[in-house]
């Protein structure tokens, strides 16, 4: 172990703390201090909507660990209210002011952590800085935001941006009986997800009554004479509120860095290299402030998440003090996230396609296919089978996993965490295929949706269907070809689509063209699948449209209004 006597760290909440409490496991002779200048060290940031929500009752609930706790049990000085001004490399010293005495003092170093998070991102809005507008970033935040609760027994609040901090407030403020509106300036909500999956998302919020004002950013915040919060959208839009919350992303925390002459990154972090080091060699850099590696484009990107930043910290710690380098490195990031929000669960992992579609991400190994399916979350016989709608994008060369999202009532966390494991393995849709997952019928099923999603894949890969994409068809003009029986056909159809129940089709084929391409849809995608093979074999050439009718209504949902 590597002789450190002094390791400060600046920032005591996700990867600060993480990394002062594995730097003391691994030398008990380092002097660590971790300075913080908010109130608070290794709160739980990631809880506070469920405090405001009341479904975590006490705010001690949320200080998962404090200053006594580290220096009783690991000899650790926490300075809190303790803001860290400057950093001078040149004579490894930081400059610290007490924030409750104005003291301003100096301390040395060996080694440096810098985790100072992100700040909010505070675009030119007219009236900002107006009283009834809150962001959910702190503790006091959040007492904040209940005192103005209890004061103003509100009824109606927005949420600016559809985030999934946004998404948080609203299923909190929602069981309060609060009315909500959530604005948000792209087309979509959930703008990690691609827009036909955000759908489903969109939906759920309108039946569960709350507006959405998607695509047109907040122009001005305004108080009319009533004491209401008016808020005035690009589109012309005006809505009235009695409060606001702002939940507009982040971006990573720097200023310290820079004024140290540390390099920034292209997308505005703290460049590192994959132990953490920062472009000085006594300065490491963990957390939100820093541009990390995507692992799947090994491009530098920045992602704000508490997983990494944990897992960053305790990688600085172990570098720090000399723990075998070759092995503890940080492999770069898929941004796997999860987020729930009144029921629904959204989650999802690696490259979307619109991270795809960017011209510059070109190559084989990047040119990709995509199928859908509304698998069950367990067995259909089992009671409360609920349905996940899953989205697998991968290599056409090879089948390599590139990235997965989902959107269901259950189970759907279960099968991104699958994938992700299985996108850090390098592994491919013919992994998925054969992956040996847990199962009984309050679980999953024998073919579980993970599996299920590697099949279809495969197939496509192995040439056994050729599939097909809604958003191809004014493009492709082929026959459509329904294969659901002749009462869902009634109940709803696509113009121009011709209706041959699968249980009559290999009877029927003779009436198919042989010389233009038929694509085939049913409810989900399974029935046309059937139907497709029975087609294919027969000669003719079909495709198979993915994920069914179900997504058709996702991908029109999601298409900006011509
Ligand atoms: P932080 O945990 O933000 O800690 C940085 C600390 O540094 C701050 O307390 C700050 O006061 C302090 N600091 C900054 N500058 C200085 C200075 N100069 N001197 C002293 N102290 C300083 N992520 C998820 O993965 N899942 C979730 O469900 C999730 N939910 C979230 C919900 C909310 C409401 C919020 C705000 C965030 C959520 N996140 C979630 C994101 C997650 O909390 C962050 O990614 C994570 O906390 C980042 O860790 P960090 O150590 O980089 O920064």
């Amino acid at each position: 172990m590597k002789k450190i006597k002094r390791l400060l760290i600046v920032g005591g909440v996700a990867g600060g703390a993480s990394c002062a409490a594995r730097a003391r496991r691994l030398s008990e002779a380092a002097r660590i201090i971790i300075f913080e200048r908010g109130p608070y060290v290794s709160f739980a940031n990631c809880g506070l909507p469920y405090y405001v929500g009341n479904v975590i009752e006490k705010e001690d609930e949320l200080l998962v660990a404090d200053p006594e706790l580290f220096r009783n049990r690991f000899n650790i000085d926490v300075r809190t209210q303790h803001n860290v001004r400057r950093i001078f490399p040149g004579q490894r010293e930081v400059e610290i002011e007490a924030l409750s005495t104005g003291r301003i003092y100096r301390e040395p170093y060996d080694a440096l952590v810098l985790s100072p998070g992100s700040e909010p991102l505070r675009p030119d809005i007219k009236g900002l800085g107006l009283e009834g507008l809150f962001s959910v970033e702190t503790i006091p935040d959040t007492r904040k935001i209940i005192a103005w609760l209890r004061r103003k027994a509100v009824r109606r609040a927005v949420i600016v941006g559809g985030g999934f901090i946004g998404l948080e407030m609203a299923e909190n403020l929602s069981k309060l009986g609060i009315k909500l509106c959530i604005v948000e300036m792209q087309r979509q909500v959930m703008p990690n997800m691609d827009p036909e999956m955000a759908a489903f998302v969109q939906n759920h919020l309108e039946e569960k009554q709350i507006s959405l004002y998607l695509g047109s950013p907040v122009v001005e915040f305004s108080r009319d004479r009533g004491d209401k919060l008016r808020i005035l959208l690009a589109s012309g839009k005006s809505l009235t509120a009695d409060m606001v919350i702002l939940a507009l992303g982040v971006r990573p925390r720097t200023e310290l860095a820079r004024t140290a002459g540390l390099t920034i990154g292209e997308t505005g972090g703290i460049q590192v290299d994959e132990k953490m080091q920062t472009s000085d060699k006594n300065i490491w850099a963990v957390g939100d402030a820093v541009e990390i590696k995507n692992f799947l484009t090994a491009r530098p990107n920045v992602v704000p998440l508490a997983g990494p930043a944990n897992r960053q910290g305790r990688i600085a710690a172990d570098v720090i003090m000399g723990l075998d380098r070759h092995t503890h490195v940080f492999r770069g990031t898929q941004a796997t996230a999860v987020c729930g929000v009144l029921g629904l669960t959204i989650a999802s992992t690696g490259l979307t396609e619109k991270i795809l579609k960017d011209p510059s991400l070109k190559g084989p190994d990047f040119t990709y296919e995509k199928i859908y399916l509304h698998p069950n979350q367990h067995a259909g016989y089992y009671p409360d089978a609920k349905t996940i709608t899953l989205k697998l994008i991968f290599s056409k060369k090879d089948g390599k996993i590139l990235g997965a999202q989902a959107v269901g009532l259950a189970g759907v966390a279960k099968r991104i965490d699958v994938i992700s494991m299985a996108i850090q393995k390098n592994a491919t849709v013919f992994d998925l295929e054969e992956a040996e997952l847990c199962y009984a019928p309050q679980y999953g099923s024998a073919k579980d949706p993970v599996n299920l999603a590697g099949m279809i894949a495969a197939n496509v890969l192995r040439g056994h269907v050729s599939v097909g994409h809604w958003e191809d068809l004014p493009v492709a003009d082929p026959m459509i070809l329904d294969v659901r029986d002749a009462d869902e056909f009634e109940k709803q159809r696509l113009r121009g689509a011709v209706n041959i129940p699968l249980n009559d089709l290999r009877s029927r084929v003779s009436e198919l063209p042989v010389d233009r391409e038929i694509w085939t849809y049913c409810k989900v995608g399974q029935r046309s699948y059937y139907g497709s093979r029975i087609l294919a074999q027969s000669g003719l050439k079909v495709k198979n449209i993915s994920g069914g009718i179900l997504m058709h209504g996702a991908v029109k949902k999601s298409k900006p209004p011509a």
